[in-house]
């Protein structure tokens, strides 16, 4: 079994991505944040603190988590609006009573450089140019670097949300394999995703996808992020009894994760150098 470990995708993208944001003026990444969520508030020092490492300006703007949803709607029209801001994210989760999916309309959809406004889902579903979300993103790029084939074949997508699984069928889509996505109403999972040449679990359940969801030698990639009591993190997938039977596997841990923060800071600095 091969462990697909996102790490060295993750540093390549990023000596990439320093490249191109030394070329033309600084790119930055506006990241509003409207919560006190440990994890969340981790998470955005970590992209802030990546995209120094490559030259990338990052402003955290904190709301604070008692934000009224007109307040970070105006947030995000202004900072749509002004010129030095490349690339614009609106971090979840969000106050009660605000809905990221109709305030992330308020994002330019060229500064839009994690696929948050239905605009960008759209075009991606049309086949236009968008900015995926950087998840979704970051699972083909998975793909793309371990040269795993998806011309005409069995793909299959265990969660339909708008950031992972439904861009993400239409990535795989895009790419000619033949896509099904399941949820939580699908009826005998394990039938549906052994079924599966490429399984993507983007579900939210640890272990969820056991051995007996998976075809021998399947490749699998493990979205899921997943806290444990122990303060650690593991993905859907049973890394150990899956990994018995794959023929690929990433980690949770070092898998998609650190590709998905090195391709949003790519994705802004393509923002900053859009004609
Ligand atoms: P989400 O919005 O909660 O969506 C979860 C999806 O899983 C839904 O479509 C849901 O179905 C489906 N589902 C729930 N229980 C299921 C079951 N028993 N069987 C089959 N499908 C089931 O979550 P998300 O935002 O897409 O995130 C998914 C996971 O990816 C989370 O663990 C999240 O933390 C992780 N994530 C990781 C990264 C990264 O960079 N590594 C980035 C983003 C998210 P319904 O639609 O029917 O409810």
């Amino acid at each position: 079994m091969r462990t697909l470990t996102g790490k060295e995708l993750a540093a390549a993208i990023r000596a990439q991505t320093e490249a191109e944001a030394a070329a033309g003026p600084q790119p930055r990444l506006a990241v509003v944040v409207a919560t006190d969520d440990e994890a969340s508030l981790w998470y955005v020092r970590s992209i802030a603190k990546a995209a120094a490492g490559v030259g990338i300006a990052c402003d955290i703007v904190d709301l604070g988590p008692e934000a009224a949803p007109e307040r970070i709607g105006e947030t995000l029209t202004r900072l749509s609006a002004d010129a030095n801001v490349h690339g614009l994210m609106l971090q979840t989760p969000l106050p009660a009573g605000a809905s990221a999916q109709r305030l992330a309309a308020a994002i330019d959809p060229r500064k839009d450089v994690d696929g948050a406004n239905p605009l960008s889902l759209g075009r991606l579903a049309a086949g236009l140019p968008a900015f995926p979300p950087a998840t979704a993103a970051a699972v083909m790029a998975l793909l793309d670097h371990y040269e795993v084939e998806l011309e005409g074949r069995r793909a299959v997508v265990v969660g339909r949300s708008t950031v992972v699984g439904k861009p993400l069928a239409h990535l795989l889509l895009d790419r000619h394999a033949t896509v099904t996505v399941c949820h939580s109403r699908t009826r005998d999972l394990a039938s549906v995703t052994s079924a599966a040449e490429v399984l993507v679990a983007a579900v939210g359940r640890a272990g969820l996808i056991g051995a007996g969801h998976v075809a021998p030698g399947a490749v699998v990639i493990d979205v899921g992020t997943n806290p444990t009591d122990d303060g650690g993190l593991v993905g859907d997938v049973d890394f150990d009894a899956v990994s018995q039977v794959a023929g690929a596997l990433t980690p949770v841990p070092g898998g998609v994760g650190p590709v998905t923060t090195a391709l949003l800071l790519r994705h802004t600095a393509r923002a900053a150098n859009l004609p």
